[in-house]
Formats: structure tokens, sequence, C-alpha cells
């Protein structure tokens, strides 16, 4: 998975920025690190937004990446708990979907 990381002051985040939005001059370059991570919060959604209805209910989980400082939002193939290994099972209409290990 690609992460973006400011050369400057190590600000890391999943999402392109052309600046650094934390020291406002550092340019963000990306790097690519393992998708394995360890779920760090979590939330079941029962009802979910129109194009989603069809998959409800489902999890949504904060995953602290093991290689990168940075957390990602991801959906979960099943139910988990807070410290679960997790790893990217692939990419769903641009969104991930992850699976315990
Ligand atoms: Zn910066």
């Amino acid at each position: 998975m690609n992460i973006f990381k400011c050369k400057l002051c190590d600000y890391t985040t999943v999402s392109m920025k052309y600046t650094c939005p934390t020291c406002r001059t550092g340019k963000l370059e990306a790097e690519e690190v393992s998708s394995n991570g360890t779920v760090f919060s979590f939330t079941d959604i029962h009802i979910a937004p129109a194009e989603f209805a069809d998959i409800a209910p489902y999890t949504i989980a904060l995953i602290q990446l093991d290689e990168a400082d940075v957390k990602v939002t991801v959906r979960m193939d099943g139910p988990v708990q807070i410290g679960d290994k997790v790893q990217l099972e692939k990419i769903v209409d641009g969104a991930y979907l992850y699976t315990s290990i």
C-alpha cells in the first residue's frame, strides 16, 4: 500500500496531498509499505449508506499499519477485536477490504 510522507517533519498520511498540512512547506513523497496492521478500533455498521446497504451489517476498522505510523480506515470481511492482526484481502471499488490473519 502507498503512504505519503513529509520529508521535513515525518507527517504521514494515506491520502495524497500537494503539501504537508502540518509544517505547510514539506512535499509529500509516496512510499510503499506492507498493508499488514493491527486493529486500533472498530465499529459495526448496521445502518449503512445507500451504496453499502446490501452488505450491511458490516464492520469498519481503523488499522494501525505495521510499517508506518499511520492509520487506515478499512472494511473488515468479518468480526474483529482490538489488537487483532489483519491483512489486505482485496480492494473493492477503491476501498480496502481486510481480513484477520
Ligand atoms: Zn511536514
